[in-house]
């Protein structure tokens, strides 16, 4: 496998969600011309907070692809004050949701565009330009399409489960809304991709909310096209986050091989960590097995170069 494949006339989309989405879009971005990526990103997470439409998942990509993510939180942008939120709970407002006093401007200039009526997807636009990010990143929908999980007969929205509760209430159930439509914009990308990568971040709250928006999951089944998922499980653990605790809950077995049976038919490759090397050696899934932990810039455009060989492989 050769390091130096061109990639000139590859159409690449990658679904994404936060965290290990943002790192490997990063890794992609590096790598790609920009006209060649699509980074199509889950806005299942998204809420009204403190009067601000809040997109965490196109934030983090955004943030990350900018070059501006805050690297010891793993959210929000560095080199951040707090003074508006400290000012805000003093007053009452809500404590449980942290918004960095650069961070909320991106929000007030969202909330703003969104109010005079233009579309996520243009907002998102307006904001990439600004943060000099040059592929395409594009919410999966430009309708709300809020994430629920249910728990002991409750039903959260996502960020109180998530970041108010600590993500502890057991998982029940998890509910995706139904009737979300994914834009022109995301099905123009995937009608016309050659390779179809799916990040490793959370298979159950950020990749199934974009497969859920119609014709995403039917479009990326159908065409004739190599689909790769990374595994976000490495050692039978979540590098961060509530995936493998979800697994558990829902009775699955918590591994890279359970991440990859879940995607099923819809995958032609799966990557996995070399901590799990073995792991799907005998199975008839095309597999690569690599060091997958992205640790700095470096690991991102690695893994991506990686992930992009494999998948041309496949083809
Ligand atoms: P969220 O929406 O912010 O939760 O972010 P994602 O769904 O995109 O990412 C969460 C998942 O990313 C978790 O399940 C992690 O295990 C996985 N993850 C985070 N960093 C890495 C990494 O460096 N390598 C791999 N393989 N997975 C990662």
């Amino acid at each position: 496998m050769s390091n130096h494949t061109s990639f000139t006339n590859l159409n690449v989309v990658c679904l994404a969600g936060g965290v290990g989405g943002a790192k490997l879009a990063d890794g992609l971005a590096r790598i790609l011309p920009p006209q060649n990526l699509t980074i199509v990103v889950n806005t299942g997470d998204d809420f009204q907070h403190l009067g601000l439409t809040i997109c965490p998942d196109l934030d983090t990509v955004m943030y990350t692809l900018g070059q501006v993510a805050n690297q010891e939180t793993g959210w929000g942008r560095s080199g951040e004050s707090w003074r508006t939120i400290t000012a805000a709970v003093e007053l009452g407002g809500a404590d449980w949701f942290r918004l960095g006093d650069l961070d909320i401007a991106t929000h007030l200039v969202r909330t703003q565009l969104l109010q005079e009526g233009q579309s996520l997807t243009a907002v998102t636009r307006h904001l990439c330009h600004h943060f000099h990010i040059q592929p395409a990143v594009l919410p999966m929908s430009d309708q709300p399409a809020p994430t629920h999980i249910e728990s002991d007969g409750v039903i959260y929205p996502f960020q109180t489960w998530f970041v108010k509760e600590r993500w502890q209430p057991p998982i029940h159930k998890i509910h995706l809304p139904e009737d979300v439509r994914a834009t022109p914009q995301v099905t123009a990308r995937l009608e016309k991709a050659d390779l179809i990568i799916i990040a490793p971040s959370n298979p159950f709250v950020s990749i199934d909310p974009i497969l859920n928006a119609y014709p995403i999951r039917p479009i990326i089944e159908d065409l004739p096209r190599a689909v790769v998922a990374v595994s976000p499980i490495i050692g039978g653990q979540a590098v961060k986050g509530p995936a493998a605790k979800m697994m558990e809950e829902m009775g699955m077995a918590v591994s890279a091989t359970a991440v990859a049976d879940y995607y099923g038919d819809l995958i032609d490759g799966f990557v996995y960590d070399a901590q799990d090397a073995g792991l799907l050696e005998g199975s008839d899934l095309a597999s690569l097995c690599v060091d997958t932990i992205m640790r700095t810039p470096a690991d991102r455009a690695r893994l991506a170069q990686d992930v992009l060989d494999f998948a041309l492989e496949l083809t």
